[in-house]
């Protein structure tokens, strides 16, 4: 695994690079959310470590900004107290997991690994949509040799179509779903990024895939089987 750890303590740093490179993990450290935000913009890691207090900006509004910016890879925040009001707010702004300080550093690793299992679980799947193939590791989607990428929003919104086809989402469970559950912006972003995800499907020539409005309520993602060849 490509791993970022944001720690700002010396010691615990160069513990978790020591033990995670003897592991043979490649490791990334970064003493501020400065750093960390620099190298995460710059490499796709595939677990991040954040520690909740840093120097500069605490891991908590680190986490917040990477979630809203679209970055998907899983994060598992480190605090020094275990309390639970904490972890639940880590969890709600986009934290996978959480581990209270002091730990065993067996458990980091047994934690870091179930993380990135379940990341590529998702992330290698190709998903058949009616005559379009969505490519979750390219975030991509093909249709007779036109492709299309997408954006980190407009894939979790087509994600969260693509659990249930043929099913009602409300806009209301969309917007909690890809925009976290305490958004407080304007609720027609899902009927904009709904905008942007037909026009890729467009792009793309679909035929058998499309996005339904279903009136005052919210959107079905429509996937029809072909004729046998
Ligand atoms: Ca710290």
């Amino acid at each position: 695994m490509k791993i970022l750890i944001v720690e700002d303590e010396p010691r615990m740093r160069e513990l978790l690079r020591r033990g995670l490179t003897e592991e043979g993990h490649v490791v990334d450290l970064a003493g501020t959310a400065e750093q960390a935000r620099q190298s995460a913009s710059h490499i796709d890691y595939d677990v991040v470590v954040l520690d909740w207090g840093l120097p500069d900006t605490d891991g908590l509004t680190l986490l917040r900004n990477w979630r809203s910016e679209g970055l998907i890879t899983p994060i598992l925040m480190l605090t020094a107290r275990g309390s639970s009001g904490e972890k639940v707010l880590g969890l709600r702004t986009g934290a996978d997991d959480f581990l209270a300080k002091p730990f065993a550093f067996e458990e980091l690793l047994a934690r870091l690994e179930a993380l990135h299992r379940r990341a590529s679980a998702l992330g290698t799947a190709t998903t058949q949509l009616g005559d379009v193939s969505f490519e979750r590791n390219k975030r991509e989607l093909r249709c007779g040799g036109r492709s299309a990428t997408l954006t980190a929003r407009e894939f979790q919104l087509l994600s969260a179509l693509a659990e249930q086809p043929g099913e009602l989402r409300t806009r209301s469970e969309l917007l909690s779903q890809v925009w976290g559950p305490h958004f407080d912006g304007d609720p027609n972003v899902v009927d904009v990024y709904v905008g942007y995800l037909r026009a890729k499907l467009e792009t793309v020539g679909a035929r058998r895939a499309s996005i339904s409005t279903v009136r005052g309520s919210g959107y079905r993602l429509d996937v029809r089987a072909g004729e046998s060849a």
